[in-house]
């Protein structure tokens, strides 16, 4: 397929970008390059692969800039990943993520639609949950309250998919990503701060008591369920739970990368934060049963391999 990713030069991006080249798929992709973290980390993801892909440096905030260039290139299927992500900064800064994760996935439904696309999957979060402490989330819950304006503009994104679906018939899949880690790892992430400042001697801010929990899902399981998604042959639209269906206490998060790096880490306690969920934790009955889901590498291996990484990363 001639595949568009959007935000195919982030972190998980440019995993999926490598790995629809391994499978002979043709590749380009769209992303600003924006300072949400330093650009150069942004060119050193996708250094290996510039050779063999399009790069299209593109806002999709811009709709006339996003229609041309799909009446340009006629993309097969488009996976959406650009976004601004992150709970904390989207607080401070509510109507970017708004015009990045709602205007900007609508002008793409909207490109994909007059172009035709055949496939389109798209990001969407765990932060979905808001403050739902069911666990482990299924993607049957009835959700009626997100907790902070990244979630929703997620779960925005979501209906929006899910009506050009109904209205269009597109294939549409939206995945919801419990806390992806491994190399590469956004900066701003707790896994990837806390490796550095615990490696650096530095204090590590620790918000609430450590009781928090989250899901950690290994880089090369959640691109697994990407492509699964691209190739889903279901109904037109759904959703799906992208997780490892684990969940790990932050303080022991925190004692497995102290056992990583080889080093005692500094605590600094603060107060919890506005936004933050008190607990991740996904149902992968359905990803499993439908997409072949089937994640192998618990944050007992994967962490290992992210601090390996972290030690060994080139210079961006
Ligand atoms: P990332 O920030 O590394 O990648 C996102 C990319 O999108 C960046 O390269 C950025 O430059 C690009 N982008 C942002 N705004 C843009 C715009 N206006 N126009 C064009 N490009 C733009 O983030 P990531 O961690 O790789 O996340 C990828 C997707 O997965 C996002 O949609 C995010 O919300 C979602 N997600 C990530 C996680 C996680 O744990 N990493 C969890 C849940 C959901």
């Amino acid at each position: 397929m001639r595949i568009l990713v959007t935000g195919g030069a982030g972190f998980i991006g440019s995993h999926l970008v490598e790995k629809l080249l391994s499978t002979g798929h043709d590749v380009s992709i769209l992303d600003d390059f924006n300072d949400f973290y330093d650009p150069q980390i942004k060119q050193a993801n996708i250094k290996a692969v510039a050779g063999e892909i399009a790069i299209h440096r593109v806002d999709l905030r811009d709709s006339a800039a996003v229609n041309m260039l799909f009446h340009r290139e006629k993309f097969d299927a488009v996976a959406h990943l650009a976004a601004r992500a992150g709970v904390r900064p989207s607080i401070r800064q509510p109507q970017l993520y708004y015009d990045t994760n709602v205007s900007g996935t609508l002008h793409l439904l909207e490109a994909a639609r007059q172009t035709g696309i055949e496939r389109f999957v798209f990001a969407s979060s765990s932060s979905v949950y808001g403050s739902v402490k069911t666990v482990p989330f299924s993607e049957d819950f009835h959700l009626t309250q997100t907790i902070s304006p990244y979630a929703a503009t997620k779960i925005a994104g979501e209906f929006l998919c899910s009506t050009y679906s109904h209205l269009y018939r597109m294939r549409v899949v939206a995945l919801r990503f419990f806390t992806v880690y491994g190399a590469r790892q956004r900066p701003d992430l707790a896994i990837h701060q806390f490796t550095k400042r615990i490696h650096d001697g530095e204090p590590i801010d620790q918000f609430g008591d450590g009781t928090t929990r989250r899901d950690y899902t290994y880089i090369d399981d959640t691109i697994q369920g990407v492509m699964a998604a691209l190739a889903y042959e279901g109904p037109l639209f759904d959703l799906f739970n992208l997780g490892e269906s684990e969940t790990i206490q932050l303080k022991d998060l925190i004692a497995g990368i102290e056992k990583a790096v080889g080093r005692k880490a500094k605590i600094n306690q603060l107060p919890e934060q506005p936004g933050d969920m008190p607990v991740t934790c996904a149902d992968i009955s359905k990803a499993r049963k439908l997409l072949g889901y089937n994640p192998t590498t618990p944050l007992s291996a994967g962490l290992p391999k992210f601090v390996d990484w972290f030690l060994n990363k080139p210079a961006a």
